[in-house]
C-alpha cells in the first residue's frame, strides 16, 4: 500500500474526511429515503441527488454496506497481497523462497485501512451531494413513512419515495450452526487471525473460490465440497472445465456432487458430514470450515408485511424499473436478487434513481457482466454456448487461447482463453466468456461492444496495442470468421 497516494487536483478525494452529517431537518419531508449505504444504495442516493431530489439515507451498520466493508473490497485486497506469494512459491526461477511468509495481521490491517478509506469516501460523497444520512434501523410505517430505531430510540421520517436497498447476508444450511471460531462465515474470515493448516470450503460458488485462492496461496491445504457436479455452475463449461483444472493443479481439492449435511466442532477440527450423489455418506474433518453456501436477502426488521410488498421466495419482487408491487416503493441491489453482484446493486440504484426523478429507465441484465477473482480471473457476460443453444440461436464461436498471446507469455500468465460468440449471419454479439489473467479488466472493452451494438467482427478490426492481452479479444474475433492471424489454419 503506498503511503502517498496521487489524487487529481479535482473531484472528491478519497482520503477526505467527511465533517458531520449535515443536520437532519425533523419534520421535513424528504423527496427519497433510501434504506441501505451498500453499493446500490449510496449509488442510487447520490444519482437522484445529482438531479436536484432531496435524500435521506438510512443505515443500520456501515455506510459501504457489504461491498465495501465485507465483501468485494476485503477480498480484493487479501487477493492482491497473497498474489506476489502464490506467483513466487509456484516459479522455479527465485531461489530461498521456502522463507518466504506473509505477514497476516498486516495483511489484515492493510485491509482496515483500505476499508476505512472507501467507507469515508462514501460519507464524503454524501457531503458533497448534501445528502443527509442517519445510523439507525428503518421499518416501515406506510409506504411514504418509516421510523428508524437509533441508540433505543425511535423516530420517523417520511419521504415521497422510498428504495429498499438492505441487500443480504450470510446463508447458511438448517444443521449447522457458524461459531466464528472454527467454523466460520465470509465476514468472519475477513479477521482470521491465524492461517490454518488445512481448510473445508463448503460451496463451490464465487465466494468459495476466491477464498480457496487466497487460502491456497497463504499454504492452507483447501478442499471445496460442492452439491451441484460443478463449481461456479452459471458460468461457459469450457470456463469451469478449465478453471477447475486449474485450481487443483494449484493444488485446490474439489469435490463436486458432494452435498454437506452437517458440521460439528470438537476440541481441535470440526467434523464435516458429507454425502454424495447416490447417497453414500462419510465424514471429512479440518482445522477451520469456512460457510460459502450463498446469501440470502435481508429484510429483518424491514416491516415489508405492513405496506404490503410482494416477495419471491425471500427476495422482495422488483419489475425492470425497479418497481416494487406498492406505488413509490422501489427494491434494489442483493434484495431482489437478480444478480447480486455490486455492479448490478449499483446499476439498479441508478435505474430506480432516475425513474422516480422523471426519467424511463429499465435494467438490462443480459448486458451485466461476472467476474471472479481467481488466479487467473474469469468474467463474462451474455449467455454461455449452452444457453444460446437451448434459446435455439444459430450461433458461431471465436476461441483464442492465452497460450498464443505473446503477452500473455511473456508474464508467464499462458493458462487461460477468450471465447466470443455471435450470432451466425448478423455478427451480434451474444456472449463473451474469458479465463485468463486480467480477464475482468479485459471485459470492460467487449461489455463497450455490446453497449454500443457492435458486431464480433467490428471486434476484430480494431488495431490493438502489442504486446497486450487485449489482442486475445481481437483475435478470437478474428476466429470467428476463420481469419484469426494467430491460430493454426483449421481444415
Ligand atoms: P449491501 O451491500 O448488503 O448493503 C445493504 C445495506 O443495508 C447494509 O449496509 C445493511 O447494514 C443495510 N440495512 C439492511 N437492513 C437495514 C434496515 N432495516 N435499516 C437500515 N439499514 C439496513 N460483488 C461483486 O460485484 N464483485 C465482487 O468481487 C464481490 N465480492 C464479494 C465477496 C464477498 C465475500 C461477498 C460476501 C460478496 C461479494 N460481492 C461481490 C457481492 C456484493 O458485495 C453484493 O452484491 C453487494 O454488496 C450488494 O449491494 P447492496 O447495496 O444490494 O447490499
Ligand atoms: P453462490 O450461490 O454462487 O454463492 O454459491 C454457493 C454454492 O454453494 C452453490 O454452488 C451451491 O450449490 C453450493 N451449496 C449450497 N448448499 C450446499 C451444501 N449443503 N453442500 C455443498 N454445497 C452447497
Amino acid at each position: 500500500m503506498p503511503t502517498e497516494v496521487v489524487m487529481p487536483s479535482h473531484g472528491p478525494t478519497a482520503q477526505a474526511t467527511p465533517k458531520g452529517n449535515p443536520t437532519i431537518k425533523k419534520g421535513v419531508s424528504y423527496d427519497i429515503a433510501v434504506i441501505g449505504a451498500g453499493v446500490g444504495g449510496y449509488v442510487a442516493a447520490i444519482r437522484a441527488a445529482q438531479m436536484g431530489a432531496r435524500i435521506l439515507v438510512i443505515e443500520k451498520d456501515k455506510l459501504g454496506g457489504t461491498c465495501l466493508n465485507r465483501g468485494c473490497i476485503p477480498t480484493k485486497s487479501f487477493l492482491s497481497d497473497v498474489k506476489p506469494l502464490y506467483r513466487i512459491r509456484s516459479s522455479s526461477l527465485y531461489e530461498g523462497k521456502e522463507k518466504l511468509t506473509i505477514n497476516v495481521e498486516k495483511m489484515i490491517a492493510r485491509k482496515n485501512k483500505v476499508v476505512e478509506i472507501m467507507t469515508k469516501g462514501v460519507a464524503s460523497l454524501f457531503k458533497s451531494n448534501e445528502i443527509h444520512w442517519i445510523q439507525g434501523i428503518a421499518t416501515f410505517v406506510d409506504p411514504k413513512t418509516v421510523e428508524v430505531l437509533t441508540n433505543g430510540k425511535k423516530d420517523t421520517y417520511r419521504a415521497n419515495n422510498i428504495i429498499i436497498a438492505t441487500g443480504s447476508r450470510v446463508g447458511t444450511i438448517p444443521s449447522l450452526s457458524i461459531d466464528g471460531k472454527s467454523l466460520l462465515s465470509s465476514d468472519d474470515i475477513l479477521d482470521i487471525q491465524k492461517i490454518p493448516k488445512d481448510m473445508i470450503i463448503i460451496g463451490g460458488g464465487v465466494i468459495g473460490i476466491e477464498f480457496a485462492t487466497i487460502f491456497n496461496a497463504l499454504g492452507t491445504e483447501v478442499t471445496i465440497l460442492e452439491m451441484l457436479p460443478t463449481i461456479i455452475s452459471t458460468e461457459d463449461d469450457e470456463v469451469i472445465r478449465g478453471l477447475k483444472i486449474i485450481l487443483e493443479k494449484q493444488g485446490v481439492k474439489i469435490l463436486t456432487d458432494t452435498r454437506v449435511t452437517g458440521a460439528s466442532p470438537t476440541k481441535n477440527r470440526v467434523i464435516v458430514n458429507i454425502q454424495d450423489y447416490s447417497g453414500k455418506e462419510e465424514q471429512l474433518t479440518a482445522e477451520t470450515v469456512l460457510m460459502a453456501v450463498g446469501r440470502v436477502p435481508y429484510t429483518e426488521k424491514l416491516g415489508t408485511e405492513k405496506i404490503g410488498l410482494q416477495v419471491e421466495g425471500q427476495f422482495i419482487k422488483a419489475n425492470a424499473r425497479m418497481e416494487t408491487n406498492v406505488d413509490g416503493v422501489y427494491a434494489i441491489g442483493d434484495v431482489i436478487g437478480k444478480t447480486m453482484l455490486a455492479h448490478a446493486a449499483s446499476a439498479e440504484g441508478i435505474v430506480a434513481a432516475e425513474n422516480i426523478m422523471g426519467k424511463s429507465r429499465e435494467i438490462d441484465y443480459r448486458k451485466i457482466p461476472s467476474c471472479i477473482y481467481t488466479f487467473p480471473e474469469v468474467a463474462s457476460v451474455g449467455l454461455t454456448e449452452r444457453e444460446a443453444g437451448e434459446c435455439g440461436m444459430d450461433i458461431q464461436v471465436g476461441m483464442f487461447p492465452y497460450l498464443y498471446s505473446g503477452k500473455a507469455m511473456a508474464i508467464g500468465e499462458p493458462e487461460g482463453f477468450v471465447k466470443i460468440i455471435g450470432e451466425r449471419e448478423l455478427g451480434e454479439i451474444v456472449g463473451v466468456h474469458i479465463l485468463g489473467e486480467h480477464a475482468t479488466e479485459l471485459i470492460g472493452e467487449c461489455l463497450l461492444a455490446m453497449h454500443l451494438e457492435a458486431t464480433v467482427e467490428d471486434l476484430g478490426e480494431v488495431v490493438k496495442g502489442h504486446p497486450t492481452l487485449s489482442e486475445t479479444i481481437m483475435e478470437a474475433a478474428l476466429d470467428w470468421s476463420n481469419r484469426s492471424i494467430h491460430l493454426l489454419r483449421k481444415g
